[in-house]
């Protein structure tokens, strides 16, 4: 009996071993179903771009079922407006855009271009349509100018460095030894977040994309480099379809809209000048930041005289 007994908890075990085995696979192809793939429609057309509005029609979204982040979040950008989305960190912001590129599926509602909803038309199309100045870009290793003809592969070495032009990084490009040649990215030349900037927005001149989202940086730029930076992001938006996702509130005061993200829902929208009169969440929020900054102001002055 001993004899038989070894071999027979021995397939108990392995029977449990498959078992489990099966039980993870089980998991992973549940969780694989859970994260839906976003694919083309069969048949999809590419996107027909007539003037570039974007609409958002009672979008519905979450990343996982049980924390729902858009509840129900309407919003024109009609073409060649620019729409700023604030609120708070957290909030969706960021999201919005991502939906854009159709980068998700939205749960309920839609979201269309020109009419079209990014479900029933070509990825591939409708992110060539659209360009983006991220909050953090990432550097190839090689040289400025192959970093800034990404936008625009086929582009000449005169549209290069007229981008560079538009973007004002031009004048720091031909101090280099190498000008338009040296080498940039984590094994060439480190370049400061401003600069790094500026490349994204030339490399976007370059594309010049339709639509255009510009993330704002997160981390504060000293207020000079952020107005120079603002004047190339006005050059580069002028015209063109924009979502402006605002971390800091510094540059939408010159939206045509201002949407307010608070639980998922559109809290207030209006101009500056209308939500500051309707003195709400914008209003609080506005004041918190500008107390925020001349603290850090008078921080920064205090440090400078001593
Ligand atoms: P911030 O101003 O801090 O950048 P935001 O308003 O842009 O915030 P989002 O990035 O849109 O916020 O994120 C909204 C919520 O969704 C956050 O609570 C975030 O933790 C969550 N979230 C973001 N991306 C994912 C993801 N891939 N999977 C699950 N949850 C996510």
């Amino acid at each position: 009996l001993m004899q038989l007994s070894v071999p027979l908890n021995f397939i108990g075990f392995v029977y449990r071993e498959i078992r489990q085995a099966v039980t993870d696979i089980e998991q992973m192809f549940g969780l694989l179903d859970m994260k839906q793939e976003v694919t083309d429609a069969p048949g999809a057309p590419p996107l027909a771009i007539t003037n570039g509005t974007v609409r958002f029609e009672d979008v519905h979204f979450a990343y996982d079922a049980n924390r729902q982040i858009l509840k129900g979040v309407s919003f024109e950008v009609p073409a060649g407006k620019t729409v700023a989305i604030v609120g708070p960190s957290g909030a969706g912001k960021s999201t919005i855009s991502r939906l854009l590129f159709r980068f998700y599926d939205v749960q309920k509602g839609r979201v269309t271009v020109d009419g079209q909803d990014v479900r029933e038309i070509t990825q591939e199309s409708l992110r060539a349509a659209i360009g983006m100045v991220p909050q953090d870009t990432v550097l190839f290793n090689d040289t400025i100018a192959y970093n800034i003809r990404y936008g625009r592969p086929d582009a000449s070495a005169e549209e290069v460095e007229r981008a560079a032009e538009q973007a004002q990084i031009s004048g720091f490009i031909t101090r280099l030894p190498e000008g338009f040649d040296s080498m940039v990215g984590e094994r060439g030349l480190k370049l400061s977040g401003g600069e790094k900037q500026r490349v994204a927005i030339a490399r976007t001149i370059l594309k010049a994309p339709p639509l255009l989202i510009l993330d704002e940086a997160t981390s504060a730029l000293d207020t000079q480099t952020e107005q120079s930076i603002q004047a190339s992001l006005d050059e580069v938006s002028r015209g063109r379809t924009t979502i402006v996702i605002a971390h800091r509130l510094s540059t939408v005061i010159k939206a045509d809209q201002i949407i307010v993200l608070r639980d998922g829902t559109i809290a207030e929208r209006g101009t500056h000048a209308e939500l500051m009169d309707e003195n709400g969440l914008y209003a609080s929020m506005w004041m918190r930041q500008r107390e925020a900054t001349e603290a850090e102001e008078r921080l920064r002055r205090a440090r400078e005289a001593a």
